[in-house]
């Protein structure tokens, strides 16, 4: 699969201009079945950028990420963690659904690692034009993004980390400056901090202590941002 990278144009600063664009994108086959590609949303100068998955059927269709229940509960959790839901960034580690037909229903499927891969410039373009202090990976996909697979989420949940080494890589970032040592020269300065996917809070048989366990890893961020 090319990637998404070629379908980046140097000239896009803005997030709308790189949003354009990624409509387009046929850096891997999800377009194909997908309805949409599902950018990111919110804040524009948002400190906090939360990164999850994939769109789910119903963000397939309207275009926009977080719109269903999963959403609506991310929301309430940011809320009580003492973040504003107002100020934040909301994205996707892969812009478009993927799924399996079942009869008439579509079925999520994780994204593979190759998908991941293939998405991620759109990720780092949309970091380096938000530059956030704080971005949270949501779940086992969004920590693989930028976390490599190794990383996991059951283990270093609500542990500020330092921005990976693995997230810098130059062919990673979109015409970012990148100096004569090769390194990025405009990687963001933001933390990370890995969480569960709020679906899988919907999914936890106790639901209530699942959820207090979101607010309490986003808890650690919004005391960081203090
Ligand atoms: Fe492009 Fe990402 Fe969609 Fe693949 S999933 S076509 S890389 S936007």
């Amino acid at each position: 699969a090319p990637g998404a990278q070629q379908f980046i144009p140097p000239q896009a600063d803005t997030l709308d201009a790189l949003r354009a664009a990624a409509a387009g994108c046929r850096g891997c086959e999800l377009y194909r079945d997908a309805s949409q590609t599902v950018f990111g949303r919110g804040d524009e100068s948002a400190r906090v950028v939360l990164v999850g998955e994939q769109p789910g059927d119903m963000e397939d269709q309207k275009g926009l990420p977080f719109v269903g229940p999963a959403g609506r509960l991310l929301r309430r959790a940011v809320d009580d963690a003492g973040l504003d839901p107002g100020h934040i960034y909301l994205t996707n580690a892969v812009k478009h659904f993927r799924f399996e037909l079942r009869g008439k229903r579509r079925i999520h499927q994780t994204p593979d690692r190759v998908h991941i891969t293939a998405c991620r410039p759109w990720l780092v373009a949309e970091f380096s034009r938000l530059r956030p202090d704080l971005v949270v990976v949501l779940g086992a996909t969004a920590a693989k993004a930028l976390l490599g697979p190794t990383f996991r989420v059951t283990r270093q949940r609500g542990e500020l980390l330092p921005w990976p080494a693995a997230a810098q890589r130059p062919e990673d970032f979109a015409r970012v400056p990148v100096d004569s040592a090769g390194k990025v020269a405009d990687a963001p300065a933001a933390q990370l901090l890995a969480t569960i996917h709020p679906s899988a809070v919907l999914r936890a048989d106790d639901q209530d202590a699942a959820y207090a366990g979101l607010v309490q890893d986003l808890t650690v961020g919004a005391r960081a941002l203090a």
